[in-house]
């Protein structure tokens, strides 16, 4: 990726140089660093996901209760800055104290992610 400071992308960051990260699968914008992640082993909506401490160049959709499969949740859905993707979702508030550690975190949909720049995790 170049053009750090493009006007035409202009809320789409893009500073993670030479830094493993999840990009988006449709537009490429940078939306996780590798060192973010938590878990591999999460389920998404469609498929397995990935916990993250942070994410970037995603914008929150509405609040709402979602049943997962450690209870009902409030999660916001995630969008790609760059193309609207819905890309996951983010944990607004945990069921109970053994999913407390969720909170304040994203699920990011695997299938949605491409994996850039010297990835050393395994699938
Ligand atoms: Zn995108």
């Amino acid at each position: 990726m170049t053009g750090i400071h493009s006007d035409t992308k202009a809320q789409v960051v893009s500073t993670y140089h030479d830094h493993p990260t999840f990009s988006c699968s449709t537009c490429a914008a940078t939306i996780a660093l590798q060192d973010e992640l938590i878990s591999k082993s999460f389920s998404g909506r469609d498929g397995r996901g990935y916990l993250m401490h942070s994410a970037t160049n995603l914008k929150m959709g509405k609040k709402e209760e979602r049943g997962l499969l450690t209870g009902t949740h409030t999660v916001s859905d995630v969008y790609c800055l760059g193309c609207n993707e819905r890309l996951g979702w983010y944990y607004v508030k945990a069921p109970d104290n053994a999913q407390k550690y969720k909170e304040g975190k994203y699920l990011l949909e695997r299938e949605k992610l491409v994996k850039e720049n010297a990835w050393k995790l395994d699938d």
